[in-house]
């Protein structure tokens, strides 16, 4: 599996950092974990074609994780109207609302050929060759994160705080990403600090650590070395547009 960071930031966009999201790339076939605003224009600055990806997994309904999903839809619709019936869109549960409320104000371009919506419950879902599986995370009462397992394991926080259930859920992945959005002195309840981060990958076991939705006001030169301070594993601090 190949991870490309489409954003690695929060809904305060910067230069170089749009929302978190991720291009997931498997055997020719790739998907989309979430899908916030901007997004789209960063599959086309990877020139990625927009009918390609086949499927959307998304964490929760902020809209720095889900705006661009049905300006995506219009994107595919416009270059090939019946490429919606190819794509499935899961997410948590409150997904078949969430959609269903969109798309109630898109008329007729959407309703002749519309995704599969799949809300993840107790199923057992498969991405191509990887099971997915999801937890719920400390952040609103639907969000959740996702654990692919495969021949690499890998573990998307989403948004969250700092959680022992969620830790043991995210253990022993090859490759974690967690959410870093505040600084140690200004914790906002929901999310990590760095401190937490370094804390949540010593005790998940992390083969590896990479870091994302970042908010401007953490996004310090010394990052790094203050996860280091809790996890002496490796530590990628995203950038846009890089691969992990
Ligand atoms: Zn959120
Ligand atoms: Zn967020």
């Amino acid at each position: 599996m190949e991870i490309t960071v489409l954003g690695s930031g929060t809904i305060l966009s910067m230069p170089g950092r749009k929302p978190a999201s991720f291009l997931i790339a498997q055997k020719d076939q790739l998907a989309i974990l979430d899908l916030g605003p901007g997004i789209l224009h960063q599959l086309a600055v990877l020139n990625i074609d927009y009918l390609k990806p086949d499927t959307i997994f998304l964490t929760h309904f902020h809209l720095d994780h889900c705006s661009d999903v049905f300006p995506f839809l219009m994107s595919r619709y416009l270059l090939d109207n019946a490429s919606n019936g190819r794509l499935k869109i899961y997410g948590p549960v409150g997904l078949n609302y969430w959609y269903s409320m969109n798309a109630s104000l898109q008329g007729k371009w959407l309703s002749e050929c519309q995704p599969e919506i799949v809300e993840i419950k107790d199923q057992q879902i498969y991405w191509i060759d990887y099971q997915v599986k999801t937890f719920p995370t400390e952040h609103t009462k639907e969000s959740i994160a996702y654990r692919f397992e495969g021949e690499r394991s890998v573990f998307f926080s989403g948004d969250t705080g700092f959680n022992e259930k969620l830790i043991q859920f995210a253990e022993g992945v090859d490759l974690g990403i967690l959410e870093c959005s505040h600084p140690d002195e200004k914790p906002v309840a929901g999310h990590l600090t760095p401190k937490e981060v370094g804390r949540f990958a010593r005790e998940a076991k992390f083969k590896s650590l990479a870091v994302c939705h970042v908010y401007p006001e953490n996004d310090r030169p010394n990052l790094t070395e203050i996860i280091a301070k809790e996890y002496k594993g490796s530590i990628n601090i995203l950038n846009d547009l890089i691969d992990i």
